[in-house]
Formats: structure tokens, sequence, C-alpha cells
């Protein structure tokens, strides 16, 4: 740092140390110690708001975190502002739960950006695409690095207004009944994959089969399809892949840090005052660190219950079979920006971020999953 930036730098980190007390007193001597002088923006009206998901009814850590969000908010808001929660199918089918909160049907959504791919395809790159972005690069391309600002561009020709609100961590790469020792061994491959990472499947010469969560069991078991992903040893656990598959493969390249997203109606949040906006942002948060620090405790502890209790042989894809996936999921992305504009915007800016990220990781987190951790 140059000598006068320094300088300026003390100046300015001194004049915010001074001014944080004379905020506090000013705002003291404005409500005059009387507490009924409350702000005026809490007039006392409530709200009742309707949130739709994605998740089936019930499904652990991500639909048991949108009901956790609504009664945090319940709770901050002095129930000003009550929000109940419906799984996915209750009120609306899952994958309309964007264009409820777009029509103002509801006011709020749970889900993941990838799920609107059909209507707004530049929205993958919120959630995760293949090859992409882990947990901790996504949460800080998003809240530090410009992403939310382009995701709340994008979404406001939708008039929903996008918050984090989740990620899943790496996930695995799936319960495949074949060996994949080979790029080889994909092709002919069925396997339940959703969105690009199909696409990258396809480009290897397998198949990529679209099967709803209720029917992945037989489906496999019964030899319909070959593979699987799901999520990881958690969610993965109470599929019970681990009775009936062969191999579970690492990592889940299509996968490396799903985003999750909490939506809300434009007009409804502008409506809102403006403490309960704050009260929604903050607990948003809230929703977003914990469901990523839950799904990576749960994810460990099942891990250790699928290698005791189940017979199946985990593995890793082979380094050839990753760099050809590698090369095939380019292609994807390439074709895919190629004939979408704003799709291109947001890879450019999410591309930029994640070559910065990749110098600072090769230099810390790198050295330290090589040298630190034992
Ligand atoms: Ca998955």
């Amino acid at each position: 740092m140059a000598k006068l930036d320094r300088k300026n730098f003390l100046k300015k980190t001194a004049l915010a140390a001074v001014s944080i007390p004379a905020i506090v007193s000013a705002c003291s001597s404005e409500s005059n110690g009387n507490p009924s002088d409350a702000p005026a923006v809490q007039t006392g009206k409530k709200y009742r708001w309707k949130m739709v998901t994605t998740w089936p009814p019930n499904f652990p850590i991500l639909g048991e975190g949108a009901e956790m969000f609504a009664e945090w908010v319940k709770d901050m808001s002095g129930g000003r502002l009550n929000i109940k929660v419906y799984g996915g199918g209750e009120l609306v089918p899952a994958l309309e739960a964007f264009d409820a909160v777009s029509s103002g049907t509801v006011e709020m959504s749970s889900g993941a950006a990838y799920y609107w791919a059909g209507k707004v395809p530049a929205a993958q790159f919120f959630a995760s695409i293949p090859f992409g972005m882990n947990a901790q690069q996504m949460n800080t391309w998003l809240i530090s690095g410009g992403g939310m600002e382009l995701w709340r561009e994008i979404y406001a020709d939708f008039n929903v207004v996008p918050f984090l609100g989740g990620n899943t961590g790496v996930q695995m790469g799936g319960w495949f009944n074949r060996e994949i020792n080979s790029i080889e061994d994909m092709k002919g491959l069925k396997m339940r994959i959703p969105g690009l990472g199909g696409k990258v499947l396809e480009k290897a010469g397998g198949a990529a089969v679209l099967s709803p969560g209720s029917e992945l069991y037989t489906n496999l078991e019964r030899g319909v399809i070959d593979a699987t992903e799901w999520i990881g040893p958690f969610h993965d656990y109470r599929m019970g892949f681990h009775k009936i598959a062969k191999y579970y493969y690492t990592p889940g390249w299509h996968e490396l840090g799903s985003a999750l997203e909490l939506g809300i109606n434009k007009q409804s949040f502008e409506a809102l005052p403006k403490d309960l906006q704050v009260i929604l942002e903050t607990a948003a948060f809230r929703l977003n660190l914990w469901t990523w620090t839950e799904l990576e405790a749960k994810n460990a502890e099942f891990l250790e219950k699928i290698k005791s209790e189940g017979k199946v042989e985990i593995r890793k894809f082979p380094d050839e079979v990753i760099e050809q996936l590698r090369t095939y999921t380019d292609e994807v992305i390439a074709e895919f920006v190629a004939s979408d504009a704003t799709a291109k915007r947001v890879y450019d800016s999410f591309n930029a971020f994640r070559q910065k990220a990749k110098a600072w990781s090769d230099l810390t987190e790198k050295v330290y999953y090589g040298q630190i951790e034992k």
C-alpha cells in the first residue's frame, strides 16, 4: 500500500470508528428514551405470505430450512410477517414455483435457479454448472463478487427478487452399477443426471434419463437406469441406493456447490416496510449458511454409515475420465453462451471471478488440503 493510500485508509478507519458512537447517540436521542417512540416503519400491519417450494413435503434440510426460515421471520418481526410454507406440488407443481412468484400468485419460493433453465437459461450459473465453482467460491462470487447484482438485474424482468438460500457443497458423482475405468464406459450409460451435466454425458455417448426422485430406487434396482446421481451421503442414504448399487463414485463434477435460491415477488417485497425487508434478507443469510453447514455435517456422518452398512465400493473417477468430461463441458458451455447473450454476460462474470478465485485458492486452500490437512 502506497504511503498516501495508507494514510487515507487510516484516516477513514478512524472516522468510521468515531462515527459509530455518534450514530448510536443520535438514535437514542431521537427516541428520547421513550419506548413508545418506535421508528415510523413499524406500523403494526400484519402480512400473510405463501412460500411454495420445489422440495417434496418434509424434505430433510432443504424443506426443513424453508420452514425454519418462516419461523425466524415470524419471531424477528414479532409476528408481523407470517409465511406459510408449501411442499412441491401442494399448491403449485414444484417446477412452477418461479412462475407462481413471478405472476404474484404467491409471494415467495424456495428452490434452485437451474430449475428455471427452460424459462431463464442464464439462471443456471446462479445454481451450478459442470466443472463450476464450489460452495465457498459460489458464495463469494454471489455475495461479494458482483454475482448477486447480475442475478437481481436478470430476475427483475420476471418480477422476482432473488436471495441466496443455501448450498449443497460438493455433491457425489453418483451410484453406478457399471465400472467407469475409461470414458468408453460412459457409452450407452443410462444415467439420471439433469441439466447441463446430462448434455455432457450425451457428448460422451451416454443417455441422460429424466426420472422423478420417487422412481429412482426402483429404476436403478431393475436396471431401467445404470446409474443415478442425487446429492450426497445424507440424502442418498435415505434413498437406500447403498443397498442396490455396486459403486459410489466421487466427485460430483456436474454439481460442485449448487447454490439454492429464495425468490420474492418484486411488488410484494417493495410493499414491505424497510425493517421487514431487512428481516427477510437477514433470515436468508442465516438460512444460506445453516443449509450449507448442516449438509456438510450430515454428509460426513452418513458417509460413515454407508461405509459400514453398505456393500457399495466407493471410488474416484479416473483422471482421464474427468479430463475428457471437462473437454465436453467446455464444448457444451461454449455452445450454450453462443446462443444466449444474457448467459454470455453472466458466464463472463462467473469465469472472470473463477480465474481470480483459482489463483488465490492455489496459494492457500490447495496448500491446506495438500500439506496441512492429514
Ligand atoms: Ca444432484
